[in-house]
């Protein structure tokens, strides 16, 4: 294949993200933030959709197709499914609420279960970072739970400010290209 035609096709490629974690974290804020630019102040929790979004990244085009999922940690066979086609998962949690960066884990351990163990690339997001005053969860306490889980990275985001939103879906993608080539090797 000529080396245009190499890009073309990386440029068709896509890179199944699923995001994951409690209800009322704001996953379907960063997905949203990170694909149409905007904020939400509501959308329906219950509701598990997928988005597509190309983007470059580190000078190469990119096309991500991020599954925004419904918090639940039951199993189904449909989510059973999706954590088996998934190739990178951002588990969040949010600053302000404890509870959802105890149950972390839980998603970690679905993973875990569906993917027998193989590491996986992941990220740990803290979100809403906007809410200092409303605040938790230290950001010492999400670095370590980042290492414990064997996340590449961690980072505290605001999908009401758009901070730290693409660089969390850029990432991602990084860590699935490092996986991809890792096993070529
Ligand atoms: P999901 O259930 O994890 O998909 O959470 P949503 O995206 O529906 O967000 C839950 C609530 O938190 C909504 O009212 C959002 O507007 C709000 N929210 C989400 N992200 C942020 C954020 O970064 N900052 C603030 N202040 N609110 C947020
Ligand atoms: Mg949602």
């Amino acid at each position: 294949m000529s080396a245009q035609g190499q890009t073309q096709a990386k440029g068709r490629r896509k890179y199944k993200v699923v995001i994951l974690g409690d209800g009322g974290v704001g996953k379907s804020a960063l997905v949203i933030q990170f694909v149409c630019h905007r904020f939400l102040e509501y959308h329906d929790p219950t509701i598990e959709d997928s988005y597509e979004q190309q983007c470059r990244i580190d000078d190469e085009p990119a096309h991500l197709d991020i599954l925004d999922t419904a918090g639940q940690t039951e199993f189904t066979a449909m989510r059973e499914q999706y954590m088996r086609n998934g190739e990178g998962f951002i588990l969040c949690f949010s600053l302000t609420d404890r509870r959802s960066f105890e149950e972390l884990i839980t998603y970690k351990h679905l993973i875990n279960r569906v993917r027998a163990g193989e590491e996986m690339p992941l990220i740990v997001v803290g979100n809403k970072c906007d809410l200092e005053q409303k605040r938790q969860v230290k950001y010492e306490e999400g670095l370590t739970l980042a290492r414990q889980v064997g996340a590449g990275t961690y980072y505290e985001t605001s999908a009401y400010l758009r901070k730290c939103v693409d660089e969390v879906f850029h990432e991602i993608v990084r860590e699935i290209k490092a996986k991809e080539k890792e096993k070529l090797q």
